[in-house]
């Protein structure tokens, strides 16, 4: 797989910039949702420069199959995300499209994003292996993710999560007990120091 920071290939070649961001895409701990209108807005763009992306709306929600407010948010993470950049906003009384650029980010490598190797995470409590599960929402304009889905195994099924004796619960219970943070109390970088390490596998 393509690293998506490299914008030549072993030989020295340019390799084209939808290649990159499929590669990110691919790697990256967002929404489904968001997943799917990323890979099928790319085919719309420069191959080489990721301008000019204009597939609106309408053919996005058929080609993903989505609705109408799913795609909207995909774009709000997209831009959020620093992965997407409104050049021109469409007119919907004209019947335009808006106009994208595409970026790959300068942090990515400090998204919530799958190793390169594309591993099961490790379980910060148990210590099991799973599979973590992309989530992002937007709150206030800003997008955010729940990072118990990145850290812990998910709850055992049919204990509708609340009074189930999930790694994350026991994990905050611990944490409690010991008078330190839980995940919600504590701050951004030390949720990424957890995340890394539940990942075992960096850039
Ligand atoms: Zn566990």
């Amino acid at each position: 797989m393509i690293n998506p920071g490299d914008t030549v290939d072993s030989k020295g070649k340019p390799i084209p910039f939808v290649f990159r961001w499929r590669s990110l895409v691919r790697v990256l701990l967002f929404e489904t949702s968001v997943k799917a209108v990323a890979l099928v807005a790319a085919e719309y763009a420069d191959y080489d420069t990721g301008a000019n992306c204009r597939p609106g709306n309408n053919a996005l929600m058929r080609e993903t199959s989505l609705g109408d407010r799913s795609v909207r948010n995909a774009w709000s993470v997209l831009r959020d995300a620093k992965m997407a950049e409104r050049v021109h906003k469409g007119s919907s009384y004209k019947g335009e499209s808006d106009v994208y650029q595409l970026h790959i980010p300068e942090n990515w490598k400090g998204y919530p994003i799958l190793g390169p190797n594309r591993e099961a995470f490790t379980c910060q409590y148990c210590g099991g292996e799973f599979n973590p599960v992309g989530n992002c929402v937007i709150k206030g304009g800003r997008a955010s993710a729940k990072f118990e889905k990145f850290l812990f195994c998910p709850a055992p099924r049919g204990a509708n999560g609340r009074d189930a004796d999930s790694c994350y619960r026991l994990w905050s219970e611990r944490q409690a007990n010991g008078g330190a943070a839980g995940l919600d109390a504590m701050p951004l970088v030390e949720r990424f120091e957890l995340f890394r390490k539940a990942r075992d596998d960096d850039w």
